[in-house]
This record gives C-alpha cells, structure tokens and sequence, in this order.
C-alpha cells in the first residue's frame, strides 16, 4: 500500500496553497476569511455575506466525495504508471470499492494535459536516481514500492498545485 498523509495533513497543504494565491470573495470584502476546521471550507468573515468556501469546490475535485489523500495518492499512481489498472490502483490506495477508484481513474485520464509536467518531474528525478543493482531483480511492484514510500511527499506539492489549477 502506499504511504500517504493524513487527511487532515492533505487538506492543511491544500489549504495553504490556497492562501498564498490569495482568495477572494465575491462579495469583494477584503477583510479575509475564517478557516472552519471540521468542514475543510471558508468562511467569509463580512457578517452580512458568510458565504462558505470549501476547498474541494475550490479545485479541479469539485463535487467528489473522495478524500483528499485518494485524488493525491492516485494521480501520483498515475503520474507514474499511466497504464496503471483500476484494480492496482485499488490495492495501492487500499480502498475497498473498485467501481469508485476506477471512475476516479477515468476521470484523471480526461484532465492528463497538465499531468504531463509532473510526469516530466517525476522522469527527471528517477533519471537521476540510483538504483541498488540487487532491487533490479524483483518484480515490477516490489522493485517499486520502496522507492514509492517517500514519493508522495516529495510530488504531493506539483499534484496539489495541479489539482487546484495553479
Ligand atoms: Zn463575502
């Protein structure tokens, strides 16, 4: 399985991109927003407005009932294997219905224009990469998954980032 963030650790970063792109409500009160912890949204802070934010609505996510951790975790399978099958995806994210991850999945393959620049990150570093020899003699998955415990974090950023269509 792979070794993602918390959830809560996922919605704190998206949280913080957020910010440093500096939201603003429709309202156009610049008085800035109150972050609502248990419902991962914003809230406007002019009294006569409220209007509520939530960090899904404010990415390409909009509308999923899927946790943060599971768009993060599968789009880096993706960006790393994009002939990745549903049932591997399934097993890697540790999640127990197979329809939803393989809609998840079809759903990353339409949006993969972007997802080009992560790959492009993700061969650049792997070229630069040393690969113990004795590792080079296991299978495809188990050659891969201790080089994948790390990943996420160090990718999580470009996905993140991409997710929310900086
Ligand atoms: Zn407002």
């Amino acid at each position: 399985m792979l070794n993602l963030p918390t959830e809560s650790e996922c919605a704190e970063r998206l949280k913080e991109l957020v910010l440093d792109r500096g939201l603003r409500c429709k309202c156009n009160d610049t008085r800035g927003f109150y972050w609502k912890q248990n419902r991962a949204c914003f809230e406007c802070k002019n009294k006569g407005c409220k209007t509520t934010y939530y960090l899904k609505g404010l990415t390409r996510m909009k509308g999923s009932k899927l946790p943060f951790r599971i768009w993060l975790g599968a789009i880096y399978l993706y960006v790393i294997n994009q002939n990745i099958t549903a049932t591997e995806m399934q097993e890697k994210l540790g999640h127990d219905t197979y329809s939803t991850i393989w809609q998840l999945l079809d759903k990353i393959k339409t949006l993969d224009i972007e997802i080009s620049e992560l790959q492009k990150k993700y061969v650049y570093d792997s070229e630069t990469s040393l690969i113990p020899t004795y590792l080079m003699t296991l299978s495809y998955i188990d050659f891969m998954d201790p080089f994948f415990l790390k990943e996420p974090a160090e990718v999580q950023d470009y996905i993140w980032k991409w997710l929310a269509g900086f």
